[in-house]
């Protein structure tokens, strides 16, 4: 018979860490806490397979469960000396959700289930604490009430405020067991009202209803957009985890709170967190009270830190962080409850963490022996260190803060103020660059966050939703920046007498929590430090070469700073829109004749032989490929009459005539028209010019700095042998002659892009031919598809969202499709030429699966933009080990 649930606990644990597929990451790690001798309540975790099974049956349990569940209920009944449902000694329980990854606030917990009218009674006389046993119940109702009956919170809200208000109490804290009593019996009528039906009494009732809520809310939108933004599959399930309640809320030695063993913004080796004393389950994080610092050395004046207020469960708290880190061999974020001075573990998960942490935390923790090198490299997510590679404010610029909030996430940010998430995402998606503005966030304002650059709440701590998403998001947060005042009708902020309205641009600081108007300048990051240590860790255990893809100066000098290895692209036609080049180019294509090309031909030289002499003197001596001209001469035509009156004066030519040769170059379907090696081979005097410009170019910084460049001459688009014949004699025929009139040499090396289905089909042909092979996988897709990508944005991101494809395959290699082409000319390819090089030039390079993809094949290198070369090292190095990925992600 399967087993639908596993107990944790009171010393029967039937789950572990590694099973968290199937026990969900909160259910796996209860388990592991309690096996390693951890305080842990007493529960069962029902597993992830049931959530499957109930969305396969139309909604219905395997039959087998209901009898599974009472008899793990059994054994906390005995473990707790409870019973559920009695009068006397109840048992009550939390009902929490809990997925195999992490998702914050998406899934719903219910707390104190078990209480009705009668057991509210023995919990009284139990606890000999009336005001805490109807607190508790009415939390219960008010949870349940929301989280399972659908009753909107507000409701809930307005009878408490109207409680306070008749009682002239200010806090919740301040109300009695009679007002609580009160606030219950009007829950009840409400609920009644709401729902037509009154509150469950039973007990049993209530727990399905509560297990059914949290496998519902698998499909909720919420947990679907969360899913959707990180690529989690909805086949995985949640589990659902009934765990034995401890009160947070029995009084002054009492409390709940929140930590990560170390500092997750920074990385720091310091216990980092909040608590409340007297209060229970998410009351920290709900902003309903100010939480409280866990250490003395993190309080400021007027706080009270847990290390004074509960000693003895401090001192606990601290000697369970060091088991946990051992144990783990990662920073924890960690959730307790101390009932009575007496400390229970309620969660422990990896902790989310900003790039810049996750990067210290794995070079420390290997410095310290905790983990080794390897391990250190495998921790750190490459996507993440695009957060690390992205500009903060200039310390030098001066500051005039407007307002101060809590350094929630690092990085600065700057945009256009949005007060909704919904608005933050449609003026996004028109490139503007913006900032959400919240009170506090929730998790449907998910998509809001993603599309903005920064986030600002005025409410909620380090552990808010607010930050915990923007950390995860890599977004620049600043939270709780409480001199702030936010008017949503009024669609303004203001601090200090000075206000903003929407619309107008400010800058976020997420390192330092300020906020100021306007625009602060920026600088570039630092890439020393703990980022040279991994990525000098990465770079040893790496197989694949890292090279970007540049033409400007710029480029490459930017490309050498994150270590990259070489020019895999240099786009030649880039350099032929510059104003100074263009009339030059333009009257090159109108030419009529070869005469009239070669004329304007003869004017680009000394420019272009320029563009390789700067890129070639940056790279000093690493291989840089250049492709020869690839795209449509369509792209270069003079658009308009302005511009085309313009060309034919230039020309001396009448415009009319000038529009007949427009007309004659325009082309049908120019992507697959008259481009790449197809114009090398109808002009030969294009590629005979860049070839030249080439070679004279190296010769050059050969001279004048003694470390010889390495050309690397790459022909576009060819689909058959003859073609690549065709071209190459031309270059070898110009490198002749440039030597010879040189009187030196030079080595370079000739070769194709594969880029077409046929390249690939016939790759050990046109191997015969070829030094290497760069796959382009851009045009490669497109072809391999036929899918234009410039026409793609109409249903591709359909296809994406309903399954149909997994990625967008111009994001992240088609490994099944494209990535059995670039399978087959490799092999063919290193058939005919065992040492011919290999490398991939597409968007693709940058992608970590699609350079997992490039080391199981075998490929020498990878080649993508210059920012995303550390994400390449990493992520090659990660390829060589066999990595898994970020463990956090
Ligand atoms: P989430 O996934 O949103 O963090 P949890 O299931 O962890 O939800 O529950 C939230 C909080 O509820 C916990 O951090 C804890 O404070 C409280 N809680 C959950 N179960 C119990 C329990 N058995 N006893 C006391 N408090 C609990
Ligand atoms: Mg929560
Ligand atoms: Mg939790």
């Amino acid at each position: 018979m399967t087993q639908w649930v596993y107990s944790f606990g009171a010393g029967h644990n039937e789950g572990r860490a590694e099973m968290r597929d199937l026990l969900g990451g909160k259910g796996a790690n209860l388990a592991e806490m309690a096996a390693i001798g951890l305080p842990v309540p007493p529960g069962f975790t029902i597993t992830t397979a049931v959530c499957t099974e109930f969305y396969k049956n139309d909604r219905r349990y395997p039959e087998a469960l209901a009898g599974q569940v009472r008899a793990a209920l059994a054994r906390v009944e005995q473990a707790t000396g409870r019973t559920f449902g009695d009068r006397h000694k109840p048992l009550l329980v939390s009902v929490r959700s809990g997925a195999r990854v992490s998702m914050p606030g998406m899934m719903d917990t219910v707390l104190n289930l078990g209480l009705n009218d009668a057991t509210v009674e023995g919990l009284t006389n139990a606890s000999g604490d009336a005001r805490f046993a109807w607190d508790s119940y009415r939390r219960f109702i008010q949870m349940y009430g929301s989280v399972v009956l659908g009753v909107d919170h507000h409701r809930f809200e307005e009878i408490i405020e109207h409680v306070k208000l008749d009682e002239d109490a200010t806090e919740d804290t301040a109300l009695t067991a009679q007002d609580w009593h009160r606030v219950v019996a009007a829950y009840k009528d409400m609920i009644e009202e709401e729902t037509k039906k009154p509150f469950p009494q039973d007990p049993e009732d209530q727990l399905w209803g509560a297990i059914g809520a949290v496998f519902g809310s698998w499909m909720n939108p919420r947990a679907i957009t969360y899913r959707r933004l990180h690529d989690i599959p909805a086949e995985w399930g949640t589990a659902v985890n009934v765990q034995a309640m401890v009160f947070g809320n029995m009084g002054n030695d009492c409390a709940t709170g929140v930590c990560f063993t170390r500092n997750p913004s920074t990385g720091e080796n310091v216990f980092y967190g909040e608590f409340l004393v007297n209060a229970q389950g998410e009351d920290v994080v709900a902003g309903i009270r100010t939480p409280q610092p866990l250490s003395e050395a993190q309080a400021k004046p007027g706080e009270t830190s847990m290390e004074r207020a509960l000693p003895a469960a401090y001192k606990e708290l601290l000697h369970v962080r060091e088991t946990l880190e051992k144990h783990y061999q990662d920073m924890q974020d960690i959730e307790f409850t101390v009932e009575k001075n007496k400390l229970y573990m309620l969660q422990t998960r990896s902790g989310k963490r900003t790039a810049a942490a996750s990067l210290r935390i794995a070079v420390e923790m290997a410095q310290d022996g905790l983990i080794d090198e390897k391990e250190a490299v495998r921790r750190v997510n490459p996507a993440s260190l695009d957060q690390l590679l992205h500009p903060t404010l200039d310390p030098k610029a001066a500051r005039q803060v407007f307002a101060k909030g809590l350094p929630a996430s690092p990085g600065a940010a700057v945009g256009a103020v949005v007060f909704s998430a919904d608005e933050a995402e449609s003026r996004a998606a028109k490139g503007e660059a913006v900032i959400l503005v919240r009170i506090e966030t929730s998790p449907e304002d998910i998509h809001g966050m993603h599309a903005a650059r920064g986030i600002l709440t005025t409410r909620g701590g380090m552990t808010s939703h607010a930050a915990v998403v923007a950390r995860g998001m890599g977004r620049p947060c600043v939270a709780g920046a409480g001199g702030i005042a936010v008017d949503y009708g009024a669609q303004t902020l203001s601090a200090g007498g000075r206000m903003v309205r929407a619309g107008e641009t400010i800058t976020l600081d997420g390192a330092s929590g300020e906020v100021f108007v306007g625009a602060m300048p920026m600088i570039e990051p630092q890439l020393s430090g703990d980022f040279a240590v991994l990525m000098g860790w990465a770079d040893s255990h790496r197989r694949l070469k890292v090279r970007a893809n540049a033409e400007t100066p710029l480029d490459a000098e930017t490309a050498r700073k994150f270590g990259a290895e070489g020019i895999g692209l240099c786009r030649t036609e880039h350099m032929f829109f510059d104003p100074a080049r263009i009339g030059a180019v333009r009257q090159m294509i109108m030419a009529h004749d070869e005469a009239g090309r070669r004329a304007a031909l003869e004017r680009l030289l000394p420019f272009q032989r320029q563009d390789f002499v700067a890129l070639f003197r940056i790279m000093a001596g690493l291989p840089v490929t250049i492709r020869l001209l690839d795209p449509p001469l369509h792209e270069f035509l003079p658009h308009g009459a302005q511009e085309i009156a313009e060309v034919a004066s230039a020309l001396g030519q009448d415009v009319a005539a000038m529009e007949r040769r427009v007309a004659e170059l325009a082309e049908a379907n120019p992507m697959l028209g008259h481009r790449g090696c197809r114009l090398g081979i109808s002009y030969p005097e294009i590629y005979e010019m860049q070839a030249r410009a080439i070679f004279e170019g190296a010769l050059a910084v050969a001279e004048e700095t003694g470390a010889a460049p390495v050309p690397e001459i790459m022909i576009p688009l060819v689909g058959t042998r003859r073609e690549l014949e065709i071209t190459r004699a031309q270059i070898e025929r110009v490198a002749g002659e440039v030597f010879a009139a040189a009187g030196r040499t030079l080595t370079y090396s000739i070769g194709t892009m594969i880029e077409l289905p046929r390249a690939a089909l016939i790759a050990d042909a046109i191997a015969e031919s070829a030094d290497f092979f760069s796959f382009g996988t851009n045009d490669l897709t497109q072809t391999t598809f036929g899918l234009s990508r410039d026409d793609a944005g109409k249903f591709l991101p359909h296809y994406v969202e309903s399954g149909i494809l997994p990625k967008d395959p111009f994001v992240s290699l088609d490994i099944e499709g494209v990535g059995a082409l670039v399978r087959m000319a490799t092999k063919k390819g290193r058939r005919v030429k065992p040492a011919i090089k290999l490398g991939i030039c597409g968007e693709h390079g940058g992608d970590p699966a699609s350079i997992a993809f490039c080391e199981s094949v075998g490929l020498d290198y990878v080649s993508c933009s210059p920012y995303r070369v550390p994400v390449a090292r990493l992520a090659a190095a990660q390829a060589a080990l066999g990595a898994k990925g970020d463990r956090t992600a």
